[in-house]
């Protein structure tokens, strides 16, 4: 394959607080240039079997600043595969130019297909997806989100031996596939938080579906309103922490979780001489679509 990770050492964060041995961020935002994160490991093993399989095109589904619509996008073109996006929000079609995310998509070279928020809720239906190969003829899918069993072994690969001594490992959830695979390979004395990025507890059962142990635990504190929502308070939080740090975070998932974690640091939640280590999984291609809109609200913007 073309898309080769990068290696990256873990940034180290030794925090002044009391009681807290040191807080680690792990750069996975930076392993590769455009397809970043945690929607790579997602990626790498199903475009092994796209290839297996002898398919040419690879057709996925997402909103209108996925970051898995673009990882998809710019892999494929990496990879020599057509790609195929199906949008949430019809009204969309004629507004790629505004949004930063489905353009750089179309310049990767992904064909598009808008549908309404009603029919995207039954895109996994047989019907449905019959119909998309009608067409635009065979193609290996891709969930929205890319959550899938080999989504998961991607991800078992974001943890290393070099990370066997974390007390606690960190990360940001969406569909839940991430963690799924942090969880199978973490040590059975280390312990998994996911920040849920979205309201909800239905969270709970799809990561318990992929998980094969279950020292891990949902926090559900630090959602902001819910997926995509936003305030000042986390403005600020995420331009001041790359000010001080010099770390950018995404305002839907690396922002949340590291707001979360400080603010659990502050409250002592977290043992005694605590190691932990964060996942930075990437996303930071959303800010500039976060902006349009907080330019639009009048609120200061992600720096
Ligand atoms: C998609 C995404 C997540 C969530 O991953 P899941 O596997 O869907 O839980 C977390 N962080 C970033 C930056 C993402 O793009």
């Amino acid at each position: 394959m073309k898309l080769n990770i990068k290696n990256i050492d873990n940034t180290k964060l030794v925090f002044n607080i009391e009681g807290i041995k040191c807080l680690t961020i792990k750069r996975e935002d930076l392993i590769h240039s455009v397809v970043s994160g945690n929607k790579f490991r997602k990626l790498k093993y199903n475009l092994i079997q796209a290839k297996k399989e002898n398919k040419i095109t690879l057709l996925t589904f997402g909103g209108a600043y996925s970051n898995h619509i673009m990882a998809t996008a710019a892999a494929g073109k990496l990879e020599g595969f057509k790609t195929i996006g199906v949008i949430r929000g019809e009204e969309l079609f004629n507004k790629i130019e505004n949004n930063p995310t489905l353009s750089y998509a179309k310049s990767c070279g992904m064909q598009f297909k808008f549908i309404s928020r009603n029919d995207f809720k039954h895109k996994n239906d047989i019907k449905f997806i019959e119909a998309l190969k009608q067409e635009f003829g065979d193609f290996y899918l891709i969930p929205e989100g890319g959550t899938n069993k080999l989504a998961i072994k991607g991800c078992e690969e974001i943890l290393t031996e070099a990370d066997k001594d974390f007390d606690y490992i960190c990360v940001p959830v969406g569909t839940g596939g991430t963690i799924a695979g942090i969880i199978n390979s973490a040590k059975p004395s280390q312990q998994v938080l996911g920040f849920s990025a979205l309201k909800g507890d239905f969270l709970k059962e799809d990561i318990s579906k992929f998980a094969k142990q279950d020292n891990w635990q949902l926090i559900t504190d630090y959602h902001f309103g819910g997926y995509a929502k936003i305030n000042m308070e986390l403005i600020t939080f995420i331009n001041t922490f790359k000010n001080v740090h010099g770390i950018p975070l995404d305002p839907v998932y690396t922002g949340k979780m590291m707001f979360g974690i400080i603010d659990m640091i502050n409250k002592g939640v977290f043992k005694k001489n605590a190691k932990i280590l964060a996942i930075h999984t990437g996303g930071l291609q959303g800010i500039q679509g976060m902006n349009i809109r907080l330019k639009q609200k009048q609120l200061p913007l992600i720096q």
